[in-house]
């Protein structure tokens, strides 16, 4: 069998968002399945749309997400260079291939002139497509506009016919050639078009399978005729889904879609991302959901991949992100809630207080950016009720009943333990006859000033024995 070559070939037209990670993903899946060799390659042929440093930002993107290539313009191999603008002359060379082979001409029709066609065939409720105008232009033509000084582009000759293939993803799938124009291969500044480059870089380049989005299904007809003119193998297409918003609109940044960039800052985990996307349009035979890389590549397979539109939830990634949460070590916590503490200002030098707070948070979490409001309870020196709610719920009877049984209670201990606090609640709930949310509510809101939080024993075993009663002492008068 042979290798299979697989590449991610992104624009770097801006910061990559769900929709491209999705296609970099199964490129890397399926090439780390296959034993096969993934490669990332550039297309910058665009240099209208170009943004600059974009390339940087979609390497440490792929890089924060752990897809690693083999073959790229930053490491290098043996089929480069894997930046498109830095490809021009080899596309110039197989544009003058199809152009001595009659397979190509030039065409000197002015941008007027093309808008003006189109908008007279779109009248007449036509599909636009170029008019062959200079397909057959005499010598004496060409020369006067030569000498107008136009600057001709390359345009690949459409003939009748029919060109189809099987997609992995969505089957069969042809067109008929009477509704494809001839298109440029080569633009007047010598820059080849997305569609011709995209084949000769794929071929030269010996990818086996092409996956992408399933935007590019109309592209690839156009590039079908040129791996047929040149001769060249044609690989597998895999076509992926579009993914929609929750309001059924494309996803894209103009539509709201957060950049990876964003996700990264946010505090998402990487391998939650990874296992989201996965399951966008995919689903493992187990049906189950929370899936580590190394089962979603030996599980993946096209055939259990649907062809109609995924749609992006924003809760269940945030669900799956707090899974991935719950599920770091400690030393993981840590070493990924210290910079979010620090810039927030606390105090992180004793390691260990500082575990110990982030873990009691732990359960809280679905993002790691939420972190400093869940541990704030923690680095308070002044606490005061919340709100109304708060306020009102402290001055009940029932809770000045349940704040002098406590510290009657609490009297018998030298120091509190989490185990030692449940021991005083339930003596606490004997005594007076309170119980459930009446019981624990008051003490929460005294230790903390809020009716949620962290673990409540957690909290008071940290905070240890003075400062709880002084705390409940303070209510207490209010
Ligand atoms: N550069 C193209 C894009 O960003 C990818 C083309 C392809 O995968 O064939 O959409």
């Amino acid at each position: 069998m042979s290798e299979v070559r697989v590449r991610f070939a992104p624009s770097p037209t801006g910061n990559l968002h769900a929709g491209n990670v999705r296609t970099a993903l199964l490129n890397w899946i399926f090439a780390k399945q296959q034993n096969g060799v993934l490669i990332l390659r550039i297309e910058d042929t665009d240099q209208d749309r170009h943004v600059i440093d974009s390339e940087e930002g979609i390497v440490n993107d792929l890089n924060w997400l752990g897809i690693k290539w083999s073959e790229g313009p930053d490491i290098g191999g043996d089929f480069g260079p894997y930046r498109q603008s830095d490809r021009s002359e080899i596309h110039g060379e197989y544009a003058e291939r199809l152009l001595r082979e009659g397979k190509a001409y030039k065409c000197y029709c002015s941008e007027d002139e093309l808008k003006k066609e189109r908008e007279e065939t779109l009248a007449k409720g036509l599909p636009p497509k170029y008019n062959g105008k200079c397909r057959d232009l005499s010598a004496e033509e060409e020369n006067k506009k030569i000498s107008e000084g136009i600057k001709p582009v390359l345009r690949f000759e459409v003939r009748d016919g029919e060109v189809s293939f099987v997609d992995l993803i969505k089957g069969e799938i042809s067109w008929k050639l009477s509704n494809i124009g001839d298109f440029i291969i080569l633009r007047s500044n010598g820059m080849p078009s997305y569609n011709f480059a995209v084949v000769i870089d794929d071929a030269l380049m010996k990818i086996s399978h092409v996956i992408r989005g399933e935007g590019h299904v109309s592209n690839t007809p156009r590039q079908l005729l040129i791996y047929e003119a040149l001769g060249f193998m044609v690989p597998k297409f895999a076509h992926t889904p579009t993914i929609l918003n929750k309001e059924k609109k494309t996803l894209s940044k103009r539509n709201g879609a957060l950049s990876i960039r964003r996700y990264r800052e946010e505090g998402y985990i990487p391998e939650a991302l990874v296992n989201y996307l996965s399951l966008l349009s995919w689903s493992s035979k187990s049906g189950d959901e929370l899936l580590s890389k190394e089962r979603i590549i030996s599980e993946f397979s096209f055939s259990r991949m649907s062809s109609s539109a995924a749609v992006f939830d924003d809760d269940k990634l945030l669900w799956m992100n707090g899974q991935y949460i719950r599920a770091l070590t400690s030393k993981e916590l840590l070493n990924l809630s210290l910079p979010i503490l620090e810039k927030s200002g606390y105090q992180t030098e004793n390691f260990e207080t500082t575990s110990l707070i982030v873990e009691a948070v732990q359960g809280n979490l679905t993002k790691m950016s939420d972190l400093p409001q869940y541990v704030e309870v923690f680095y308070k020196t002044e606490v005061e009720p919340d709100g109304a709610a708060e306020m009102e719920l402290i001055k009940r009877d029932e809770s000045k009943q349940v704040f002098s049984g406590f510290i009657n209670s609490i009297e018998d201990y030298e120091e509190i333990s989490a185990e030692g606090f449940k021991e005083i609640m339930k003596k606490v709930q004997n005594d007076t006859g309170v119980k459930g949310k009446d019981l624990w509510m008051p003490i929460r809101i005294a230790i903390t000033g809020q009716s949620h939080g962290p673990e409540l024993p957690m909290l008071i075993e940290y905070f240890g024995k003075e400062k709880v009663v002084a705390r409940i002492n303070k209510v207490m008068e209010i």
